[in-house]
């Protein structure tokens, strides 16, 4: 019998905000154990949450970009349930009424479009973080009270490779539309993965494992692929799946049974008395829609489709989102939109990350990338040249029509010249001269190579190769 996985993802993803969700403490990594704490996120009693309105705006912001339904009304609920790192002894989340129902993430997967739905995206409360050292455990709260995204996927993806896809897809929606950073080093996006198998065929759903906490998408596709291979072992072998949370084990690359699987019912989910219920309005929602921006993988589609641009090209502008609007300010003035993508690409990128600036400290204008275009295009300097512009170009930010002449370096392209360049060339290389008499092609090259040289580069090279043709043919 085959077997196949069934796998649904429950995605945490921390909001990009300066506070946290109910107080005013900031909402900031790497501080001093709890010193961003305050008797609202420590849940002293007495104190009472006020929401964060750009959490609620993101979250808002977050569905509108996965296409989910944003009700009319939705609410907060009380998670309880015992443990050190929740302080109030409760974590506030949705339960029954999340602020985005339903939705999808797109990505590209195995050569086609992939389409993963979701069950929801809800807002809840991160909570402290435990350690453990020899003789003592100590929790740091910092993170309590940290707004968090929780993105659930229906039990729609099939594999280890999908997952990763998706998460990849998730994360890069989330980051390019300014709902969070999704700084994993940072522990900005965590998943749990539930798993389960069934014969291939069949619809019914098996008994599911969750594996939690998982803080990177290789350590999660790891994790899914020995996870669906232990499951199909077991049922191959007559064996069951009894629904339970795994941990996964790193170093010992295995899952490990932590406990049984605790169910909603065990989390005594109520309405949270100390909130309103959430209403947004339609020109709360129309705020929020004005910050909507194209999705990353709509972007690489119509880059392609409008400028033609090979995919090589467009993902690169589909994961530069930066580098792509300054691709498109220029390219919708120009005829060769992928030679401005080469330009961008190649030279322009390439400076970048070479002196670590930023293209806010860009010097020159984009429009003087169409000018240097011009330039090669028109025949007035060769592509060698205008590598060396550009670089005068960015160093100094003046035009290229201007450097190339101060530099001397137009193009020659006056037939006397070019051949006095040409007969000084031959005179010098007799051998690869008599190669090309005697039915060599390939030695123009060499020659043509040697007029390159002693222009300076200045020669126009289509001439150049013409003319000494013409010279060494009888
Ligand atoms: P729980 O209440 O245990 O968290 P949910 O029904 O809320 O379970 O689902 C949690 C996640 O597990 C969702 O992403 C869902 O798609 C996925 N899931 C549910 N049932 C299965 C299953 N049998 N196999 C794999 N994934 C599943
Ligand atoms: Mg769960
Ligand atoms: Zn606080």
């Amino acid at each position: 019998m085959e077997y196949e996985a069934v796998i649904g993802l429950e995605t945490h993803v921390q909001l990009k905000t300066r506070a946290k969700m109910w107080c005013g403490c900031a909402n900031e990594y790497g501080a001093d154990p709890n010193t961003n704490v305050c008797p609202v996120c420590l849940g002293l009693p007495g104190s009472l949450p006020v929401p964060n309105e750009e959490a609620l705006k993101l979250t808002a912001l977050a569905g509108m970009l996965l296409n989910c339904e944003i009700p009319a009304r939705a609410k907060f609920d009380r998670k309880n349930y015992f443990y050190p790192d929740a302080a109030k002894d409760y974590q506030i989340s949705q339960f029954a009424l999340p602020s985005n129902i339903g939705g999808k993430v797109e990505f590209e997967f195995e050569g086609g479009i992939a389409n993963v739905q979701l069950n929801r995206a809800h807002l809840e409360e991160d909570v402290g973080k435990s350690s453990h050292f020899a003789k003592v455990s100590g929790v740091d709260f910092n993170r309590a009270g940290v707004p968090l995204l929780e993105i659930v996927t229906e039990p729609d993806i099939t594999s280890a490779d999908m997952a990763y896809e998706y998460l990849n897809a998730l994360k890069d929606i989330l980051m390019h539309g300014g709902v969070s950073d999704c700084d994993m080093e940072k522990g900005q996006v965590r998943c749990d993965v539930n798993v389960s198998v069934r014969p291939v065929g069949s619809k019914e759903l098996g008994g599911k494992i969750e594996i939690k906490n998982m803080n990177t998408f290789s350590g999660a596709r790891k994790a899914l692929e020995h996870e669906i291979e232990r499951q199909i072992e077991v049922v191959r072998n007559g064996g069951t799946i009894p629904q339970s949370t795994r941990r996964w084990d790193d170093v010992a690359e295995i899952t490990e049974e932590m406990r049984s699987k605790e169910d909603a019912h065990d989390y005594r989910y109520f309405p949270c008395p100390d909130l309103m219920p959430l209403e947004p309005g339609t020109d709360w929602l129309a705020d929020v829609r004005a910050r909507v921006t194209e999705l990353p993988l709509t972007r690489k589609q119509r880059f392609i489709r409008d400028y033609k641009l090979p995919a090589g090209d467009a993902e690169v502008f589909k994961n530069d989102a930066p580098l792509g609007n300054y691709f498109e300010v220029i390219a919708t003035k120009s005829k060769n939109p992928k030679a401005v993508a080469n330009w961008v690409i190649n030279n322009l990128r390439a400076k970048l990350t070479e002196s670590g600036e930023s293209l806010t400290d860009l010097k020159f204008q984009p429009d003087a990338i169409l000018e240097l275009i011009d330039l090669v295009e028109s025949g007035k300097i060769s592509s060698k040249i205008a590598q060396d512009a550009f670089g005068e170009m960015y160093s100094s930010g003046k035009a290229p029509g201007a450097i190339v002449t101060e530099k001397g370096w137009v193009q020659e392209s006056d037939t006397g010249a070019l051949e006095a360049w040409c007969d000084e060339v031959i005179a010098a290389n007799p051998g690869p001269a008599d190669d090309f008499r005697n039915g060599k092609g390939a030695a123009i090259n060499f020659l043509k190579g040697q007029v390159m040289k002693l222009s300076r580069g200045k020669a126009n090279p289509a001439m150049v190769g013409q003319l000494l043709e013409k010279k060494l043919t009888p």
